[in-house]
């Protein structure tokens, strides 16, 4: 429980009771067909409550105020959400059970964080990339990996599935380190971790491999023998370095050959029932047009299952012309895209000497994306390593981070709100558990001190409350210092220089 919490959390014991005036975003809510509220009668009750910003911003945007929020009170019952109305200011209304006041603050169901690496996270200090490129991403990653070993990287996936959990996460994807050394350690400790935290955190693993890996069939068929023993997702990495769509990129471009290999991924795929889930286009350049490929290799395949595709960078470096016709082929691929923006801004653009500042960032397309109704998602990616020297899987900071990057909050917040919830959810495939605050679903939510995105933005929102089955549970993030003792074991007596190294521009081999 939460010593400071701005609301009083109700007895432990009570079964019952309602959260009032909570301000949810109404692209998040969804009401059961047999309750009398229906989506239409929020945001009537939003247009009758006169005086307020609501009423003169509504005639523009007609979903919910102005940035799309909308009043509720929340009732749950047997941690389940039995009913969501609109807040009905000053009316008394006798509510069954206890009455909690969130005091107009803003609510969203429990985040789901489609892209990350658990499997390296807080690793940044032992293996330091002395340079922030991507180039010295990759060396400092490699060297790292001297110090895995089953505990080590037991406890510090535990630590991030801990830190997830109590920023409000309850669906984690994380890509898995899947070399035959690592690999035989992540997929085992991912096991053991999904069973542990079952319930908690929904986790789902996602093999690692660059594009030239599938040369090889005997060891492709074994990863994908292996991901289907683990209830995987098949992953790759195309045209996803800095040299991507170039031939100075053997590992994930492949010149000509890409074509046929990413067939080969896609047949591996079909023959073992396994969803997709790619990194590409990791860079600014015209030439890198993997997320085309890959559209082009699902249409060409007649592949049925889930495509993801994560940073898409490239599509900011593309002519209108080409654009067009990389988006269409996404859309008609059935393809999900998710901006990494935190990572992107860490690596993109980077000067190997620390001389000079970054002007090309590195951030999709997202408005245009979504212009074309494909499917959009925020996540963290990398935290504390070698790709990314920061991060908390705090899916609020990704949300806001995002926001200010990619100038999502005009003309309106809208649908945004559902690119760290519901989409992610539903390319997860577990919509119908996450997502969405939803009459007859779980009791799964946060609730911010924040009552508009003005102050939610503004402060950390560290004092955020976390319902979880109808159960407020404790938001205090693990100490760092609980790793030392994994850490201090493991550390190298000093870090090998990176920066002046005479092979800075060799292609990268392991994958953000
Ligand atoms: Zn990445
Ligand atoms: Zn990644």
């Amino acid at each position: 429980m939460n010593a400071a919490a701005w609301i009083k959390p109700p007895e432990s014991t009570a079964s019952s009771y309602t959260v009032k005036n909570a301000r949810v975003p109404v692209v998040l809510l969804s009401f059961a067909e047999d309750n009398g509220t229906k989506t239409d009668d929020v945001l009537n009750s939003v247009s009758s409550s006169k005086g307020t910003p609501e009423v003169a911003f509504r005639t523009t945007n007609p979903s919910g105020d102005r940035d799309g929020l909308v009043l509720v009170d929340i009732t749950v019952k047997d941690g389940i959400i039995a009913r969501i109305k609109p807040s009905s200011e000053g009316e008394e209304e006798e509510e069954e059970g206890t009455v909690l006041d969130a005091k107009k603050g803003v609510c969203m169901p429990t985040f789901c964080d489609i892209h990350t690496h658990v499997d390296k996270s807080h690793t940044c200090e032992r293996s330091r990339n002395e340079s922030g490129s991507l180039a010295g991403a990759d060396k400092s990653c490699q060297i790292d990996e001297i110090h895995w070993t089953e505990e080590e990287l037991m406890a510090r996936m535990e630590f991030s599935l801990k830190t997830a959990y109590a920023h409000g996460t309850s669906a984690i994807r994380t890509h898995l380190m899947s070399g035959p050394t690592q690999g035989a350690l992540t997929w085992p400790a991912f096991m053991k971790l999904r069973e542990k935290w079952k319930g908690r955190i929904e986790l789902q693993g996602v093999s690692l491999s660059i594009l030239s890996f599938f040369k090889d069939e005997h060891s492709s068929r074994n990863l994908a023998r292996t991901v289907k023993a683990h209830k995987g997702i098949l992953g790759a990495a195309v045209s996803c370095s800095d040299y991507g769509g170039t031939d100075l990129d053997p590992h994930t471009t492949c010149g000509d050959e890409i074509h046929a290999l990413l067939d080969k991924v896609f047949q591996l795929a079909i023959e073992f029932e396994l969803d997709l889930d790619f990194h590409v286009d990791e860079n600014g350049n015209e030439e890198s047009k993997g997320l085309l490929h890959i559209s082009d290799a699902a249409i060409r395949n007649n592949y049925k299952g889930q495509i993801v595709c994560g940073h898409c960078c490239s599509l900011a470096a593309q002519t209108a012309e080409n654009l067009e016709i990389m988006l269409q082929a996404a859309k008609r691929a059935n393809i999900t895209i998710v901006s990494l923006p935190m990572v992107n801004q860490w690596l993109q653009n980077r000067c190997e000497l620390g001389e000079k500042t970054p002007r090309r960032r590195g951030i999709p397309l997202l408005k245009e994306i979504t212009t074309r109704n494909i499917p959009v998602c925020l996540a963290s990616d990398n935290i504390r390593d070698q790709f990314y020297g920061y991060g908390d899987l705090d899916m609020l900071e990704v949300f806001r981070l995002s926001v200010f990057i990619a100038h999502l909050d005009r003309p309106s917040l809208g649908d945004w709100p559902k690119a760290v919830t519901t989409t992610p959810a539903q390319a997860m495939g577990i919509g119908e558990t996450h997502g969405l605050l939803k009459e007859g679903g779980p009791a799964n939510f946060v609730i911010f001190r924040g009552r508009q995105y003005s102050e939610l933005f503004s402060r950390s929102q560290h004092d955020r409350l976390v319902v979880r089955n109808g159960k407020w549970i404790a938001t205090t993030v693990p100490n760092y210092d609980e790793l030392d003792p994994i850490l201090d074991h493991h550390a190298l007596s000093k870090t090998q220089p990176l920066i002046g190294s005479n092979d800075s521009k060799e292609n990268r081999k392991t994958i953000v």
